[in-house]
């Protein structure tokens, strides 16, 4: 058994925090950097030099070699690229180690080589990378060595985001001015700050290397294109919760390491609802550094899983037909002093600002809900949402009984005087304690759920960074509360002008709240005849980003410019097509120089069989029917490669991406589901010996 050193030992040694910036840095630049890490102050360049020799000394005392500006482009993984900190060797041959201020505050990447969206053509791909001090700078330990990660933002030579993190920090500032408008209202006068805070519940699959390296589709498209059912699925439900096998516990045990070592205070571990599936939850996290800590560790899940002989799977459909995952966005709004202003308190009847504060929200997203659809829209995500097992591609809001109960007293009287209490759970058992219930249960379905103190945005994609839901869910809400402010700040009486604002808000967008089954095919109906948009596919949704409203609204709170806007959806069309291509081909190219060729030869023995038999006379008729039933399948998947070829190279003509992005949705996903029939159907039919993959069976229950 290996040492294991306590957590409050480990728990950010690789992290440049504040303890470090502390110990290394002299007073008065401490304190500088402090103010423009809360927000106080822009960054004095002066200060550089210090601040990154102090970072250089920190990192190479941990064995640091190298520093990378460490960013998110459009590419939905990060980037990186490792500079030594050696400096050319002097006449004498030796070296220094050098790490300017210019090292730290700034970094040009190649950005041509990262998705722009036209954004700049390629005579000018100038890209700089920019210092992010508000999120610290770490080491990452690996098979490469030490390196020192430094957060950075990454924009064009004219300004306009590349990455994931600018719109963020942008988005942070936006919902932190209009909240201070509505604290200011109610008379607060101390908070000067307020930050979304999330927390980001990530899902993943774990499977054996070996086996992983068998299968072409999950390592060039991260899911498996093939696979028949195994005769045990998660119908019993003894996974979820479920002991953790001794493999995944060493497993989670080191990852636990690492990522406390880096900062990330990863707290809660389960196995999921599917074989194999397991979920990772950190303590939640001021948005951006949030954001950055679900990057570190969705890096950390597979490089630890390699090292231990596994495969960490992120995508968020690897197995038809099986549970697939997701990230839950735990989204709230916390005061530098401590006050979440999502808390409803024990009387929320009473609690006037929470309640201005909730009709808000429901304005927020009930307007934007194909906003906030499209910000978890990506080609795995469209196997998933809408499916028995995740939520459904509309969007509502979950509040629970004790809200459900206070806005219907609102809406019916004009008045709410009560809220239902929480009470005892009593269980009958005289050794158990009764503990206290919450108020509400949980609605598993639902994809915007209130969850006590904070929202839970269900809908994004294990892959996916956490920054897009949260820009959406920042910026709605800014401009609800901006909208809100506008009209009360103005009022002469108050209360009333208070009082009759949230019953109009409730009154206009109660609509978007549904308590009940969001995976019933009745919720559909449901919600059509509410007029609640429901788009299912990555390709429907992403027309939500550059609507006037969109624009408008991103504008108007300078998260996005138009001309970003359409940059992004330019982006994620091509990531689409790219995506559903590579799947088509990986297809083709299975089909066809594995399993066809493997079946044939199957085929060849159970003729030789048949023959053999009728040759002494014994009745070989269940071979013969076999044989037969195979030969229909192989004819029918040899047609279907044809087609899906047909239709993929069709594709390729296509010009423009959006059209595209149509013709890859409408014919070639199709042609592949058709291929995949007969082969699924065959691997049943077909002795296990001679298919040339690892199973369903054996990916998920043999780890
Ligand atoms: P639940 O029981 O509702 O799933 P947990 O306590 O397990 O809640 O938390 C789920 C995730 O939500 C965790 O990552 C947790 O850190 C995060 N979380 C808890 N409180 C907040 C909050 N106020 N704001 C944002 N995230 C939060
Ligand atoms: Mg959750």
């Amino acid at each position: 058994m290996e040492n294991t050193a306590s957590i409050m030992d480990l728990f950010g040694t690789n992290v440049f925090n504040d303890k470090a910036m502390r110990q290394y840095l002299p007073k008065t630049i401490y304190y500088e950097l402090r103010k423009t890490i809360e927000g106080r102050k822009d960054l004095d360049p002066a200060i550089a030099d210090v601040v990154a020799a102090a970072i250089k000394k920190w990192a190479i005392e941990k064995g640091a070699t190298h520093y990378t500006h460490w960013f998110q482009p459009l590419t939905g993984v990060t980037a990186e690229k490792h500079d030594s900190f050696l400096t050319p060797p002097k006449e004498d041959g030796s070296v220094l180690m050098e790490f300017s201020g210019k090292d730290l505050i700034k970094g040009e990447p190649d950005a041509s080589s990262f998705p722009s969206g036209g954004l700049r053509a390629t005579f000018e791909a100038r890209g700089y990378t920019t210092w992010d001090c508000t999120s610290p700078a770490f080491v990452r330990e690996d098979a490469a060595g030490a390196i020192l990660c430094i957060p950075t933002a990454f924009c064009s030579f004219t300004g306009e985001a590349l990455d994931q993190k600018t719109p963020l920090l942008r988005s942070m500032e936006a919902i932190q001015q209009q909240s201070l408008r509505i604290l200011r209202l109610f008379g607060n006068t101390t908070s000067k700050k307020v930050t979304p805070s999330i927390g980001a519940e990530q899902e993943y699959f774990l499977i054996d290397r070996q086996k992983y390296l068998q299968r072409k589709d999950l390592i060039y498209t991260g899911r498996t294109l093939f696979g028949a059912m195994p005769p045990k699925g998660q119908e019993l439900d003894d996974h979820y919760f479920g002991t953790i096998r001794q493999r995944v516990g060493a497993f989670m045990h080191q990852v636990n390491e690492e990522l406390w070592k880096m900062g990330v205070p990863a707290k809660t571990q389960h196995n999921e609802v599917a074989p194999a599936q397991h979920e990772l939850a950190p303590i939640y996290a001021e948005a951006n550094v949030a954001a950055d800590h679900n990057q570190i560790m969705m890096q950390t899940l597979k490089r630890v899983a390699v090292r231990q002989g596994l495969v960490c799977l992120l995508h968020e459909k690897p197995f038809a037909g099986v549970n697939g995952s997701g990230k839950h966005n735990n989204w709230s709004l916390t005061t530098d002093d401590g006050i979440n202003l999502l808390d409803p308190g024990k009387r929320p009847h009473e609690n006037r600002q929470f309640l201005l504060i909730l009709a808000c929200i429901l304005k927020a997203v009930d307007t934007h809900a194909d906003l906030l659809r499209e910000s978890a829209a990506n080609v795995g995500n469209d196997h998933r949402l809408g499916d028995h097992e995740a939520p459904p591609a509309i969007i509502s809001v979950f509040l629970g009984e004790q809200l459900d109960d206070v806005l219907e007293q609102l809406l019916s009287t004009g008045n709410a005087t009560h809220s239902i209490r929480g009470g005892k759970l009593h269980t009958g058992v005289k050794t158990l304690p009764d503990v206290i219930k919450d108020a509400t249960d949980r609605n598993r379905t639902s994809p915007f759920a209130f969850t006590n103190n904070k929202f839970e945005f269900r809908m994004v994609g294990s892959r996916d960074s956490i920054a897009p839901s949260t820009v959406v869910i920042n910026t709605i809400v800014a401009e609800a509360f901006a909208d809100a402010c506008d009209i009360l700040e103005k009022a002469d009486d108050f209360d009333t002008a208070l009082h009759d604002l949230i019953i109009q808000y409730i009154a206009e967008h109660r609509k978007i709240i549904f308590g009940g089954n969001g995976y019933s095919e009745e919720w559909v109906e449901e919600a059509a005849r509410r007029g609640l948009p429901n788009l299912r596919s990555m390709v429907d949704a992403i027309p939500a980003l550059v609507t006037e409203k969109s624009i408008r609204m991103f504008e108007r709170f300078g998260v996005f410019t138009a001309t970003e806007l359409h940059s992004r959806a330019e982006i994620k069309y091509e990531t689409y097509n790219k995506a559903v291509n590579i799947e088509a081909l990986t297809m083709i190219d299975m089909a066809v120089k594995q399993i066809i060729p493997a079946v044939i030869g199957y085929t060849g023995t159970l003729s030789g069989i048949v023959q053999s038999m009728n040759s002494i006379g014994v009745d070989a008729t269940v071979q013969l029917d076999l044989l037969k039933d195979i030969s229909v399948l192989l004819k029918e998947a040899r047609g279907a490669v044809e087609i899906l070829r047909e239709v993929s190279k069709e594709a390729t003509t296509i010009e423009n991406n959006e059209t595209k992005a149509h013709y890859y949705h409408d014919f070639v996903l199709p042609a592949m589901e058709a291929l995949r029939r007969p082969i699924d159907t065959l691997e049943m039919l077909v002795d296990k010996e001679v298919w040339p993959m690892p199973s369903y069976g054996d990916l998920m229950f043999e780890i």
